[in-house]
Formats: structure tokens, sequence, C-alpha cells
């Protein structure tokens, strides 16, 4: 047998935490509260409106931007929502899926030695994304519980091989959004430089308590350097359809435009047809914040039996809790124990951070039916008072 040693180029990444902690989630049988992916069924019409595209034979590639119809809808919706005017034909590409969006723009523009500033805790894909590039994720911690930027930390960062900042929000784990603050911070600082923005703004319209979505496509200065990364899958509760989309101006969409003809092409079509059809309908998108606001709130409730403490969630469909009265295991310790022995999956916050900083805090998906949210804190309870934990609070 002929073995080939290979030099990996992402020598120190593991499989992400969403798999380790899906898989344990099903070997355990438990309630999976980790990866976010919604339990409930997704529309009818819109499952409909694929199936008559396929019937309707829409079965062959579109144009490798993505179906025509669907990149003009999406620029109606933008000019509704953001008073943008986006041009379908040079700044939208459909993509399979955000997290594909995120990597192809640092692809089509990072050269090694580039760096990029990464607020952690950061989505799991940002920093081997960044590496595979041969580029430098330069780490900035969100203060803690609050999670916001500490602008002065990022002036620090800056110097001439500063090439890319992401940004999320409604932000993934923590669920805290950036406000107009952010947004003049932000401003003051990339002025006058070439620094690019990635902004992940899959979670848009999942935000809650009356707050406004910052979007970078309100502000054209900053749109001009930025690339902005959206999911329908989040829209429309169907994570495994993979498909979203990515806005950036002219000159950056050209680039991103070279990696994309060579790596997706082109994008499911019939989906396509069916989402540019089915967008149209603006109640189902601008209801969707009320509709997870309920289910953090009724989550909140739920596990005020506990002691976990809940960290405000303002947006996306995550919840944090710190769970340090109930237990000194690491969270990675604590959050397979759960899976093994309460029967509910969470996912351990350490696995955002490099570093694996543990404050003891796991996030919870609430994108659940409210039996799967009550079985899941049932299941916590009952787990609990049968240890020595003390968990339920003296009421
Ligand atoms: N975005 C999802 C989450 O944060 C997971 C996506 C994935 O598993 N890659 O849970």
């Amino acid at each position: 047998m002929i073995t080939t040693s290979i030099k990996s180029k992402l020598p120190n990444t593991g499989q992400t935490i969403f798999t380790v902690m899906s898989v344990l989630a099903k070997k355990h049988k438990a309630i999976n509260l980790g990866q976010g992916f919604p339990d409930f069924d997704m529309n009818e019409d819109l499952i409909s409106l694929v199936h008559k595209a396929m019937k309707d034979g829409h079965n062959q590639y579109v144009h490798m931007n993505g179906l025509i119809e669907l990149r003009e809808t999406i620029a109606d919706k933008i000019f509704y929502l953001y008073q943008s005017k986006i041009n379908p034909n040079k700044e939208i590409c459909i993509t399979p899926g955000g997290t594909y969006a995120i990597y192809t723009a640092l692809t089509s523009l990072l050269k090694p030695g580039d760096e990029v500033i990464v607020f952690e805790p950061a989505y799991d894909s940002y920093i081997p994304n960044i590496k595979i590039n041969g580029a430098i994720p330069v780490l900035i911690p969100l203060t803690y519980p609050e999670y916001k930027i500490d602008w002065n930390l990022v002036k620090d960062k800056i110097n001439p091989q500063t090439r890319m900042i992401i940004l999320n929000s409604p932000h993934n784990p923590t669920g805290t959004v950036i406000d107009k603050n952010d947004i003049e911070e932000l401003r003051k600082i990339v002025f006058g430089t070439d620094i690019l923005i990635l902004s992940d703004e899959v979670y848009e319209h999942i935000i809650f308590d009356g707050i406004q979505h910052e979007s970078i496509l309100k502000y054209p200065d900053l749109f001009a350097r930025s690339f902005i990364a959206f999911s329908f899958g989040k829209v429309y509760n169907c994570t495994g359809w993979k498909i979203g989309y990515c806005i950036a101006p002219p000159t950056l969409m050209k680039e991103f435009l070279k990696v994309h003809q060579y790596n997706c092409f082109s994008c499911n079509s019939p989906l396509q047809y069916a989402l540019a059809q089915y967008l149209q309908n603006k109640n189902e998108y601008l209801q969707l914040g009320n509709s997870f606001q309920k289910k953090r709130d009724y989550f909140n409730v739920i596990m005020a039996q506990t002691k976990f403490k809940a960290i405000p969630s303002h947006g996306s469909y995550f919840q944090l809790y710190n769970y340090s009265e109930v237990s000194n295991e690491s969270e990675i310790e604590f959050a397979k124990r759960l899976t093994r022995n309460a029967g509910v999956t969470s996912i351990p916050v350490s696995a955002f951070y490099k570093e694996g900083k543990d404050n003891k805090v796991l996030r919870f998906c609430f994108a659940k039916k409210e039996s799967t949210l009550n079985e899941a804190v049932n299941r916590l309870i009952n787990y609990f008072s049968l240890g020595k934990n003390n968990f339920i609070k003296n009421i």
C-alpha cells in the first residue's frame, strides 16, 4: 500500500462543534437544542412552489449569478427594507447558503499575510475560512457578559496589513445586535483606509424588542467596501435547503464571481423559481421577529425555574445561559454530560473562541415547538432534582 504523507492546510481545525454535538444528541436520543435549526414544519405553499417548478421543467442550470427573477425580487426587498438601490445584474449572487457566501467573499480577496479582524465568540467557520487563504485572524474579544464591541481595542489592532473586519448582527452565538453607535465607530475606523467589511446578516429578520436591524445596506459609504451574507434557510425555516445570497458592490462582486463560477457555478434551480415568487410576500419575513421573540420569551420563562442565568438575547434563534451556579465543569464537559445524562443538547460557547475561553456559558436554540422546549426543560429539571446539585430554585 502506498502511503502519502500530507501536510494539512488546517492542522489545528477539528470537526465543527455542530456536527460533534448533533451526532452525540442522536446517539443519546437527546433533544437537540444545539445546532441551530427549527423543528417545526416549513411553509407548505413554498414547498408546493418548488414542486411546481420541478413539474414545470425548471430543472436545468440557471444563470451562474442566480435566477434573474430571484435577484430582482431580492433587490426590491432590499429597497423596501433599507432604501438601498442594488443592481440585480452586478451586485447579487445566489449561493448555496450563507456560510458559502462568507467563505467565497474571504477567498475572493484575501492574500497570505492579510489580517482579518474577528470578534470572539465568532461563528466557527470564520477562522478556518481565513486561515485556508493564508491570512491571519486577529482576534478581539467581545466584552463579557454584554458581548459588545470595544472599539478602542479595534483601533489598537488596525495596521497596514488589516484587510477586512467581520461583523455579525444579530450575532451567533450571543444574540447581541450592533447599534447606530457601532456603525459610527466602524465608519471612523475604516474611513480613508482600504479595509473591507464582511457583514454576516443571516439573522436580519430574527430581531426582537422593537430593535431595528442595522444592515450595512443602509449605509452607502460602508456598503461600498462590503460583502453581505444572507440565508433563506433562516427566513423560511428550511436550513437544509442550503440557499442564500451575497450582496456586494460591482468591483467586489466581480472578484466574488471569479471564485463562485468555478466552485458552485449555479445553485439549485427549482428552489430559485419558488423563492422568486414566494419572497414577494413581505408579511412572511416581517413577522419573523415577533414569532421568534415569543419563542425566546417562552423558553426564558420555563428556564427561569432553574438556576441557569439567561444572558439577554436580542436577535438570532439562540439564547445563552450561564450555568456557574449549577456546575464547575468546563463548557464542553458539561454540554456533553447534559446530552448523555439529561438528554438535552446545547452548544458550549467556548467552541466559538480560538483559545476555548470558558465563561461557563451554553448556547440553546429556541427555534422549536413549545412541546420540544417543555420536554427539554422538564428533562433538565428531572435530571438535576435526582442529583445533588440543588438545581431548581427554592420557591
Ligand atoms: N448556523 C447553525 C448554528 O449556528 C449551524 C450550521 C452548521 O451546522 N454548519 O447552529
